[in-house]
């Protein structure tokens, strides 16, 4: 995710950081500061650090469940709303996808229980006002716990709730559109949330509502992506007229390319056509800047991850994930590159398979001659 950076690995995935996620970690201390001095400061940075190790650990409870179907989690992103761990894929079974998604909020209930156990209270009170520092650290965390399960458990998108609700869905409904309907239900509740927040004067919530939407967005784009990727072979979405550059060609030579043409990552090829790396815009550019434009490409290029022909795009776009690459080459038989798929072309097959659907969809008396349903954009 954009704005966000690493913070620590722990059992092979990695945390993220939201930028946002500091930016309110700095208005709670500085607001507390100004309002109630050094000490109210330190107490409520500290409380949020707090509550960020309960939104790690509910996270974790997610990973360590999805590991269990064999499902890795290349990375868990903090965002102020709470963590997403990123799935390396789906669940199956709509049974598993379940499981994971309550197995966050379990742990939640988890914590609240440990914390009863050490002596935290609840008393109306500590419910009411969470941001009262009078009541003690631990009944605040108790609460706070109380929140993430309960908000987590709302059936919308992209709380845990949504994917229950999605999984459940899905049975009768098949995936996609139990995850529009997720989606859908998440966006409206992000409106509720919004307008709930403004006519309040609350900014966090109003905060809340523009994450919960981007986020149902988001995954809603996703998953489509994901079952359309998963129909196509790779060839059906990759590029297949470009510029490549020989070995011994220098930066400045990529340049001029780059000017000239509309493509922003140039594979590589030796003398038989085989893919030695890819040099992308931003590298010649960081070449340029550094090593001067007279820099072999072979040193300022990168490797890419690849697939062969006949293989479905959804392979070809969870390497380019695993490898954070913006590439994935397309290989024939003989490990010569045939083609390529870049960010460009999906977001392309997306909207032409997006404008399509919508046109299978209008009724059929509409449909003027020309195209036939199903042919359309695609090749
Ligand atoms: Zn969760």
């Amino acid at each position: 995710m954009a704005w966000s950076f690493p913070i620590l690995r722990v059992a092979g995935s990695e945390v993220r950081i939201h930028l946002t996620f500091l930016l309110l970690l700095a208005w709670i201390g500085l607001s507390q500061y100004f309002a109630y001095g050094t000490a109210a400061a330190v107490d409520s940075v500290l409380f949020l650090l707090a509550v960020f190790a309960c939104v790690v650990l509910h996270e974790f409870g997610h990973v360590l469940t999805a590991r269990r179907y064999g499902i890795t989690t290349p990375d868990i992103t903090l965002l102020p709303i709470g963590g997403l761990a990123r799935l390396s894929r789906l669940p199956d079974k709509p049974s598993e996808e379940i499981v994971i998604a309550l197995a966050g909020p379990v742990v939640n209930l988890a914590i609240l229980l440990v914390l009863l156990l050490f002596g935290a209270q609840l008393s109306t009170e500590t419910l009411t006002a969470i941001e009262n520092p009078a009541p003690g650290f631990i009944d605040r965390l108790a609460v706070v716990n109380i929140f993430l399960a309960v908000f987590n458990l709302i059936p919308a998108f992209p709380m845990d709730g949504g994917r229950v609700l999605r999984a459940a869905l899905s049975i009768p409904l098949g995936r996609q559109r139990a995850t529009r309907i997720a989606a859908g239900i998440g966006q409206g509740f992000a409106f509720l949330l919004g307008f709930l927040g403004l006519m309040s004067g609350n900014a966090i919530l109003v905060f809340i509502a523009i994450f919960v939407y981007l986020a149902a967005a988001a995954e809603a784009g996703q998953v489509s992506l994901m079952e359309l990727a998963n129909r196509l072979p790779v060839e059906r979405a990759m590029v297949v007229r470009f510029e490549s550059l020989p070995t011994d060609a220098t930066v400045r030579v990529a340049a001029d390319a780059l000017l000239r043409s509309a493509q922003r990552e140039f594979p590589i090829l030796d003398g038989a056509g085989r893919l030695r790396g890819f040099l992308t815009r931003d590298a010649m550019v960081q070449a340029i800047g550094t090593t001067g434009p007279d820099t072999p490409v072979l040193s300022a290029m990168r490797p890419v991850p690849s697939v062969q022909t006949g293989e479905r795009l959804s392979t070809a776009l969870r390497r380019m994930e695993a490898d954070r690459s913006p590439v994935v080459a397309v290989l024939d038989g003989d490990s010569r590159m045939v083609g390529y798929v870049c960010h460009e072309n999906i977001g392309e097959i997306l909207m032409l398979n997006e404008a399509e659907s919508q046109y299978g969809n209008r009724p059929k008396t509409q449909q003027s001659g020309g195209v036939s349903a199903g042919s359309g954009p695609s090749r």
